[in-house]
């Protein structure tokens, strides 16, 4: 045993004994808080419904609702747990008595954990914490904060709480009275998320720039009054925003000597060290002293998942020990660098806190010179012990109302109740002092040790096989992840370099042949249409023919090529454009005015669709048994139907034309893609990089033109048998009823697949969530400027929360960022051209005599397409405002009775493409599962940013044929199906069994070349 690890067991021991004498009274049996923890920690399904009832109930008024939310949640599960059968027994008898006694219980946790309401009423636990000789550090609870209006009033509340504190605690000393110089009495945590309500990780200068003059009045008066000021941790995504901002603001000269600043650096990130080396390094440069709390993390559920969703390189360890560990190394390098910054340890657990103290005598640093901080209602004993054996001891006492305490409270039940989690090891499992003081190094599992690097996906590939549902074990490619400084310079960098080649001209591509018309099309820049981002040949009837001709003369060999050897076209197709990323997202940019991370999900998609129909056809490939019946073969495979013409929109420009260009390649149609004309450019980028990844001559044709000149020509033309269409309804109706008519000579009936437009209606249930409804919802209806089909056109409240809604809801869209999408961070850029706008522009102006224009933005860019987001609210469901597509930044705000109401009005339109729902109620969450009319129904999220292979996407009635982009099904749209009957019965003998799949049917038609496999 190491000399150091006998200090770590010896101080341990030590701690473990004076806990021992005081047991932790939360894990004790007795009350109700007592017996709900453990039967949390015995039963995961009670936990999940015990919390988010607990969730929910602040937001409940009614006592109706809470005993109504109390049966939905524990429905079915009183009879194994009888304080559940008494109180819903009594909730049928006396609903207020129920509701009443669990307000006051739930109130009763919470008040456990935040320490006052507000700064008068925090002064009494301070008070009493004072005569233990615990110190504290205050940190202002609230609810996420979705708009500017909301940060300003956090900031004046903090404020107001600092001069509270200042002003309450004149004359308190030091409980140590030593080293007194480094530990100010007052010491106030902040949360700077809720200081600027539009942080975007892409943009951290630009964050900086709103968030430092809202700080600055705060540190310049803490500064005055002697207190400390301390700024908390938060997600990832906001990790590298607060360390600059940190940075930034203790250098500037009005700060750069003062002492009393400390930030936090959480262990379970694999960039722990290298912060906080790099923090010590800048501490060094400024020369003044500074303080770090070292934590391990609040949010490593959370980082997990979001991390798995978008598919990036998870940045917690997976494994407990090494969280353990990295906040060992960390301790040791804050303890070493003693002399330019001062340690904080924020932890309960005796180990980390042990090894801190053992590293520290190592060194000979005075106890006094660090502290321990802990948590406000938790591991009491722990605190007693350390204040006993004389170390420094500051409570975390969380200051706030009891709705933005909830989610506070849950976090830190989840933390209380953890497998992995130290306090539940020793005061529940009550594992051993020597298993509780073991060194986490030699727990760290080695062949499970979180690589760097590494992708977290949820699903693996491992698991596929051939009947697994399309989807489960598709791995989406990965998000550009713009939290990072690199991939902040490679957007940079990209976004120079195509502006400087903006301009180039782009000619057809036919049986892949360059050709050019003499004419042509210029595509313009929307935020500033005097640049033009580059020109397409225009190609008319004669180009047509020529494309129709070729793809029809490729189709036979293609149509026989192997289905792997089509499929790998596709693959080769989404590395090239894994390779250009940047350079993609960047004409995107310019060409279609999408903001950074709107490019970025726009080729995300289009690799997704390549990977995902590359492996549903090797599925689909494979003929296919119907049905095992003795002597019989029957076999099922699928033909290419013939040539597939693709007219795709704008709004996704290389997404939706490479989805629908890609399912026409590999199920064996030849094409002729005809993008959008203000996206052309993305289409000829599009059709470059699919002669780059080998498609054959003739196979693949790009026609650029005016649509009602050529593509109305293709439409209708005999040669054409597929198409696929996204765009507006007008034109897919159009085409809808052309298709129909069979044309002479025409030798297939023509297959369409039309994905038209949407009104979507988001509901908001009276017990929603506001926080997540306000921010999902403001996303929504504006993000790309509301011209995604998906966008959230009407949003639906229940009576009891508009008022509330409403107003949290025009404050957010007043704190959007309008601008031009070259910056990062914008979320409001200009609309796709001069038509669109005067249309919207024209649309606003006729809504304002159907409806209240309660909020439009004033602050626009008076260069390019700009339109105002602009909201409408009692706008009555018949209106037009609330029936006609607008296809840009215009929300409808629509108020109704109940839910039966708000269905009706979600269902009683022409469309049903995406709808969407906010609530905590079990049971109408069920409801709108089942009687929401739309093809992509989302709830308690964003009604946009469908992910390929998990949201398959597509509407029906007038929003589309009912086909889904994305899913396992769509393939067959573009196939004929065949089945081939041999009997294998010879003189009544027969073989046993047919295997299920068998090689692919790959014979020559009369005339036809052999096909490579
Ligand atoms: C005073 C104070 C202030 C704090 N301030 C912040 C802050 O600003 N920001 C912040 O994010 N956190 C903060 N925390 C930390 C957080 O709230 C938890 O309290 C803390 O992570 C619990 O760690 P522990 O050492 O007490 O317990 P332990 O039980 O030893 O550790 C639990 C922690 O280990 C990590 N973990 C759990 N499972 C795994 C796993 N499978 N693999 C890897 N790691 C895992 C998680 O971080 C978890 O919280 C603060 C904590 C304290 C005490």
């Amino acid at each position: 045993m190491s000399a150091l690890q006998a200090v770590v067991e010896r101080r341990g021991q030590q701690i473990f004994g004076l806990v021992d004498q005081h047991p932790e009274s939360i894990f004790t049996k007795a009350g109700f808080y007592q017996k709900m923890m453990a039967f949390s920690m015995r039963d995961e399904t009670f936990k999940v419904q015990m919390f988010r009832f607990v969730d929910v109930l602040a937001s409940l008024r009614r006592s109706g609702d809470i005993v109504a939310h109390l049966r939905e949640y524990f429905r079915g599960m009183d009879s194994f747990i009888p304080m559940l059968q008494t109180g819903l027994r009594a909730a049928g008898i006396f609903p207020w008595l129920t509701a009443f006694i669990l307000r006051r219980n739930v109130s009763g946790m919470a008040r456990q954990f935040i320490a006052g309401r507000d700064g008068a009423d925090v002064m009494k636990t301070l008070r009493k914490k004072r005569k233990e000789d615990i110190g504290f550090t205050v940190d202002l609870l609230g609810e996420a904060v979705v708009s500017e209006k909301e940060a300003d009033e956090y900031a004046a509340r903090a404020m107001e709480l600092l001069e509270t504190l200042a002003r309450e605690t004149r004359g308190w000393t030091d409980p140590l009275g030593k080293n007194t110089e480094l530990f100010p009495v007052v010491n106030l945590s902040l949360k700077i998320s809720a200081f600027y309500s539009q942080m975007d990780p892409a943009a951290p200068e630009e964050a900086i720039a709103h968030l430092a003059p809202k700080l600055r009045p705060i540190l310049r008066r803490a500064k005055e009054v002697g207190a400390f000021v301390n700024f908390d941790m938060e997600s990832y995504a906001q990790k590298n925003g607060t360390f600059d901002l940190f940075k930034a603001l203790f250098t500037e000269s009005e700060f750069a000597d003062w002492p009393h600043v400390g930030i936090v650096v959480q262990a379970y990130l694999r960039d722990a060290e290298r912060d906080l080396k790099d923090l010590i390094e800048w501490g060094r440069k400024r020369g003044t002293r500074f303080a770090v709390r070292l934590v391990k993390g609040a949010y490593w559920d959370y980082e997990k998942i979001i991390s798995s969703q978008n598919g990036w390189v998870c940045p917690v360890y997976l494994q407990k020990p090494e969280s353990d560990a990295c906040f060992e190394a960390c301790t040791r390098i804050l303890l070493e660098n003693e002399a330019i910054v001062t340690a904080a340890f924020g932890s309960h657990n005796v180990r980390s806190i042990a090894h801190a103290m053992a590293y520290a005598e190592e060194l000979g640093i005075d106890q006094s010179r660090f502290e321990f901080q802990l948590l406000y209602g938790m591991a009491g004993p722990i605190k007693r012990a350390l204040v006993e054996m004389g170390y420094r001891v500051r409570e975390y006492s969380p200051v706030g109302e009891l709705l933005p305490g909830m989610s506070y409270l849950v976090r830190r039940l989840l933390e209380n109740t953890s497998n992995e989690g130290f306090l539940r090891a020793k005061f529940s499992d009550n594992l051993s002092t020597a298993q509780l003081l073991r060194d986490p190094k030699e727990l760290i599992t080695p062949e499970k040790a979180s690589p760097d690097g590494q992708r977290n996906g949820y699903h693996s590939a491992a698991a596929f096989s051939l009947d697994t549902p399309p989807g489960d074990t598709y791995e989406n490619a990965p998000m550009v992840n713009f939290v990072h400084r690199q991939t902040q310079e490679q957007m940079k960098t990209a976004l120079r370099e195509v502006r400087g080649r903006l301009g180039r001209q782009y000619p057809l591509t036919i049986n892949g042949e360059k050709v050019t018309t003499g004419k042509w099309m210029p595509s313009l820049n929307p935020s500033s249409p005097n640049e033009i981002v580059g020109s397409v040949a225009e190609a008319g009837i004669p180009e047509a023919e020529r494309a129709v001709s070729a793809a029809r003369a490729a189709f036979d060999k293609w149509s026989r090529t192997s289905v792997e050897h089509r499929a790998q076209l596709l693959e080769r197709l989404a590395a090239i454009m894994e390779r250009r990323r940047f350079e993609l997202c960047a004409v995107e940019v310019f060409e279609v005015g999408k903001a950074w991370d709107e490019a970025d999900g726009d080729i995300r998609e289009a690799m997704d669709f390549c990977l995902f129909y590359a492996q549903q056809m090797r599925i689909l490939g494979r003929p296919r048994i119907t049905q095992h019946v003795a002597g019989e073969e029957n076999y099922q495979h699928y033909w290419g139907r013939g040539v597939a013409l693709v007219i795709a929109p704008w709004n996704f420009p290389i997404a939706i034309l490479c989805g629908m260009v890609s399912a026409s390649l590999v199920t064996g149609n030849t094409v002729i893609m005809k993008p959008a004309e203000q996206s052309a450019i993305c289409g000829a980028l599009l059709m470059e990089m699919f002669e780059e990844a080998g498609v054959p001559k003739g196979v693949l044709n790009l026609l650029n033109g005016d649509g009602a000149v050529i593509g109305e020509h293709l439409v209708n033309h005999k040669d054409v048998d597929l198409i696929a269409f996204t765009g507006s309804r007008e034109v897919g109706l159009h085409i809808w009823k052309a298709a129909g008519e069979t044309r002479p000579g025409q030798r297939e009936l023509k297959r369409v697949i039309c994905e038209m437009g949407g009104k979507n209606a988001v509901i908001v249930d009276s017990d929603a969530d506001l926080d997540e409804t306000i921010v999902d919802s403001v996303y929504s209806a504006f993000g790309y400027q509301g011209q995604k089909c998906s966008a959230l056109s009407r949003l639906i409240v229940l009576e009891e929360n508009y008022d509330r809604v409403v107003e949290r809801l025009l404050a957010a869209a007043a704190s959007l960022r309008v601008g031009n999408p070259q910056e990062p961070g914008i979320t409001v850029g200009p609309v796709i051209d001069e038509a669109a706008y005067q249309r919207i522009l024209a649309t606003i102006e006729a809504g304002r005599k159907e409806a209240t224009l309660a909020y439009q933005a004033k602050d626009v860019p008076k260069e390019g397409y700009f339109v105002p987001p602009t909201i409408f609210i009692d706008v009555k469901p018949n209106a037009r405002l609330a029936r006609d597509e607008i296809f840009g930044p215009v929300l409808s705000v629509i108020k109704v009775r109940d839910l039966d109401e708000a269905l009706e009005v979600a269902n009683g339109i022409d469309y049903a493409l995406t709808a969407g729902f906010f609530s905590r109620s079990p049971a109408n969450i069920e409801r709108i599962k089942a009687e929401l009319v739309a093809g992509n129904v989302y709830i308690n999220r964003s009604c946009t940013g469908a992910v390929v292979g998990r949201h398959p996407f597509g509407g029906f009635k007038m929003s589309g044929g009912g086909t889904k982009a994305g899913g396992g099904d769509y393939l067959l749209q573009f196939l004929i199906p065949r089945i081939v009957t041999e009997n294998i019965m010879r003189h009544g003998f027969a073989p046993e069994e047919t295997p299920r799949y068998r090689d692919e049917f790959l014979v020559r038609r009369p005339g036809s070349t052999v096909v490579e496999k």
